[in-house]
């Protein structure tokens, strides 16, 4: 039997990127899945996806809307259990930063940007959270949420506020996850490093600009170690891994840090001391 069959799992931000990798994954391995974004037009990509991969029409749910706004929440919720009946699985991928149009960054970036990012990484995790309750309840479900190295402990200034509400999101896996495990729910987190996805495009960076600093992070092992960012794939995997009871039963509320080493590397090491001495 397939890994996840008769589970029926609600993947955010399934339009693009490690959400969109991970809704393939779950569905290939026997998943009902419930697929959402604001572009219908990628999610359509992302239901051929799963078509391409095994999955059937039957066992898909799609629900256009931004999830920052309740209704779009509401609906999530609402058509997944008229649909499929249950939910056993939320993932809590759909996440963005934005840049400052001013080029300020730190803490002098505009204070609409800091709710702005606060909302879609933080508040509509909770939110959701409070809807798929009783459900995830009733079924002994897992949650997964996607956080990020710029969470800390190291600063990212670039994305103060981002890692602010990245961080805010790893202190609710971890109280949710004691509050929810007597109700037989798990929840766990990943922590992602520069991951080959729509972020950096989504952050406001032209495509060229992006495959630049993929390429420069990626040749610098002080910055990436194992030399090139990682793919929506190997996050997907962690994610299903985590969503998973049967291999994961005994995690409980860790964030897990997934970066080809970023969060190791430290500069001082990687000067050679002896051209200097
Ligand atoms: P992408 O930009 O490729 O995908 C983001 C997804 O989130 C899209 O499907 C997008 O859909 C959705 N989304 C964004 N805002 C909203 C909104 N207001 N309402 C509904 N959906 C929304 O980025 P990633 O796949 O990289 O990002 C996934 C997660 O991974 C995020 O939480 C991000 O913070 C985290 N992460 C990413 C890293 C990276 O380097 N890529 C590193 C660390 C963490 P649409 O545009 O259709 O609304």
């Amino acid at each position: 039997m397939a890994r996840f069959s008769n589970k029926v799992a609600i993947v955010t931000g399934s339009s693009f990127g490690i959400g969109r990798s991970t809704a393939v994954l779950l569905a290939k391995e026997g998943a009902k899945v419930t697929v959402t974004g604001r572009s219908s037009e990628r999610l359509r990509d992302t239901v051929d996806e799963i078509l391409k991969n095994g999955g059937k029409t039957e066992d898909i749910n799609i629900v256009v809307g931004d999830l920052t706004e309740s209704e779009c929440q509401n609906e999530l919720v609402r058509s997944t259990l008229e649909r499929f009946g249950r939910i056993d699985i939320l993932i809590n991928n759909a996440g963005a930063a934005f840049a400052d149009p001013s080029g300020a960054i730190g803490v002098t970036v505009d204070i609409k940007l800091f709710d702005d990012m606060l909302k879609i990484n933080l508040r509509s995790v909770v939110e959701l959270i409070q809807k798929c309750r009783p459900h995830l309840i009733s079924s002994k479900g897992d949650i997964v949420n996607v956080s990020s190295i710029c969470a800390g402990p190291q600063p990212f200034v670039y994305y103060t506020f981002y890692g602010i509400a990245k961080a805010g999101l790893d202190q609710l896996t971890r109280c949710l996850a004691i509050e929810l495990i007597e109700h037989g729910v798990r929840v766990n987190s990943v922590s992602p490093g520069l991951i080959s996805t729509g972020f950096l495009g989504a952050v406001g960076m032209p495509s060229e600009a992006v495959k630049k600093t993929e390429e420069y992070y990626g040749s610098h092992r002080d910055c990436i170690p194992a030399g090139r960012p990682g793919t929506p794939e190997e996050i997907a995997t962690l994610i299903a891994f985590l969503a998973d009871k049967n291999s994961s039963a005994f995690i409980i509320g860790q964030s897990i840090v997934i970066d080809g080493g970023t969060s190791l590397a430290l500069a001082m090491p990687s000067h050679d001391l002896s051209k200097v001495l």
